[in-house]
């Protein structure tokens, strides 16, 4: 039996073909090994949305290329974002056998077959993405057949609800790598969900680049993502449902918001990046909406869902920041109260439209500068809002060990050190039996930081 390694670079959508292509492969007869040098194949699965993301990808097909040199068998393949952005390019790396877009990975069993036999190096990656129809039809099959629970986290998956995306935001990559959007048969969906459910799976998020605004229309009746939340929590065994990540835009909102605050089974969180708080910088990312309007859409999620966790994505440095805008984005986050949010330093990505149209004008120091200035902001209110926690209990889901498993938060009793997700994605760390990865559990929390909470087991 050949052994596969694989390992993925970047977000969920990647996290989620990572365990397709595990799934698919360990079902033509593969074996999933951990580490790279005892592998036959070697597959990498890329992200290509910032260039720290691609340099970190290269720097480990340079490892391979040395591991290849005493193991020359061993096949590596490239899969993901930047084998489709780099297609024949990358092909010519000597480390690399095989490149396989997004799209094409349906074909990833029989690509490594062939190139184990033939020892020939293949291509498959989608010509011209945004006119090309997708074989949908295959892409469908090889998505609803992935019914086994990752083992990754014990009870949670992802489930992806649309690829790809129409939004164009001037500065991302991934509607050129990712294909035009499309959303998923509710139906396809549900049973998906079902058979995971049948395999123990509690926890399931909902995936989409825009996944608020998902449709599809069957017959006379148009689904919406707030038409996928209801069907989702008739699914026994389903315990919770999460959607990531949703783009500020009225159509659907009030409908997704209401079905959140109807279903118990629906967590109370919103990722909803703002991206930035200036109008101007808004507009030249091609956001199509205002911070005004950004926080007016805050503030109804918190009318409608009382207790709701919102989450933020943040950009610095785009082209053309001034310090009057960033200090605009700083006010907005001040005002948006996040429970956590993400910033990220603007990179430009080749073929989009900040890169061909405008100059990456803000130094790295100012970029750098401007990082740090706004997770510490964020910072203050992640602690003031961790705070009201202290004493309560909470319900989390437990993911396991902790990253340091030794360490006592509030008496332990030499068990090792845990970690879990309450609904609203507060991460809770206590210390339990390892084998309550998977289960519920209520925690009490005795300490918090910014960013964690940390109890003791109450139940
Ligand atoms: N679809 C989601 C959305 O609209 O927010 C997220 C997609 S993207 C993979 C995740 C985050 O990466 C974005 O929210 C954005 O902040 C960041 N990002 C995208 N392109 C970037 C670029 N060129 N440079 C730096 N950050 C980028
Ligand atoms: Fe990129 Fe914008 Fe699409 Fe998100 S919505 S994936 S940021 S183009």
């Amino acid at each position: 039996m050949k052994k596969i390694h694989i390992r993925s670079f970047g977000c969920q959508m990647n996290k989620l073909d990572t365990a397709l292509v595990s799934s698919a492969l360990k079902d033509a007869g593969f074996s999933l090994t951990n580490g790279a040098k005892e592998a036959d194949v070697v597959l990498i699965n890329t992200c290509s949305v910032r260039e720290h993301a691609e340099q970190r990808v290269l720097s480990h097909l340079g490892h391979l290329k040395h591991i290849k040199e005493n193991k020359p068998d061993m096949v590596v393949g490239v899969i993901g974002c930047m084998a489709q952005r780099l297609g024949a390019q990358l092909l010519e790396h000597n480390a690399v056998d095989i490149v396989c877009g997004p799209n094409q990975i349906p074909q990833i069993g029989e690509l490594v077959t062939e190139v184990l036999q033939e020892k020939k190096k293949r291509l498959a990656v989608t010509e011209k993405i945004r006119t090309a129809s997708p074989d949908s039809e295959a892409l469908e099959e090889f998505e609803s057949a992935y019914g086994i629970a990752d083992k990754a986290i014990p009870s949670q998956v992802f489930v992806r609800a649309m690829r790809g995306c129409n939004k164009f935001c001037t500065y991302c990559i991934v509607p050129y790598v990712r294909g035009p959007e499309v959303s998923r048969p509710p139906e396809a969906i549900i049973e998906q969900i079902k058979k995971l459910a049948d395999n123990g799976v509690k926890l399931v998020t909902l995936l989409g680049q825009a996944v608020n605004l998902y449709q599809y229309k069957a017959g006379d009746k148009t689904y919406c993502l707030a038409d996928l939340l209801y069907l989702a929590s008739q699914v026994k065994g389903i315990e919770w449902i999460r959607f990531l990540t949703s783009y500020p835009q009225e159509e659907f909102y009030d409908e997704i918001l209401s079905a959140m605050a109807e279903l118990p089974k629906v967590c109370n969180y919103l990722h909803m990046p703002a991206q930035s708080g200036s109008d101007k910088i808004l507009k030249a990312m091609n956001r199509n909406y205002t911070a005004g309007q950004y926080l007016a859409m805050l503030d109804r999620a918190r009318a409608i869902v009382p207790g709701i966790a919102i989450a933020g994505d943040f950009m610095v440095g785009f082209p053309g920041e001034t310090e009057e805008d960033f200090d605009a984005t700083v006010e907005l986050v001040k005002e948006a109260r996040y429970k956590n949010c993400f910033v990220f330093k603007y990179s430009p990505r080749p073929g989009t439209r900040a890169d061909k149209r405008m100059e990456d004008d803000i130094s790295l120091e100012v970029k750098r500068t401007r990082n740090i200035e706004l997770l510490a902001v964020q910072e203050k209110i992640s602690g003031e809002l961790s705070k009201e926690f202290l004493n309560k209990e909470v319900k989390v889901l437990v993911e396991g060990l902790s990253k340091k498993p030794h360490l006592d938060c509030a008496g332990g009793r030499n068990l090792p050190q845990l970690v879990g997700r309450t609904a609203e994605d507060w991460i809770v760390v206590f210390n339990g039996q390892e084998d309550l990865a998977g289960e519920f559990a209520k925690v009490k929390i005795t300490r918090t930081s910014p960013l964690t909470l940390f109890g003791e087991l109450a139940s």
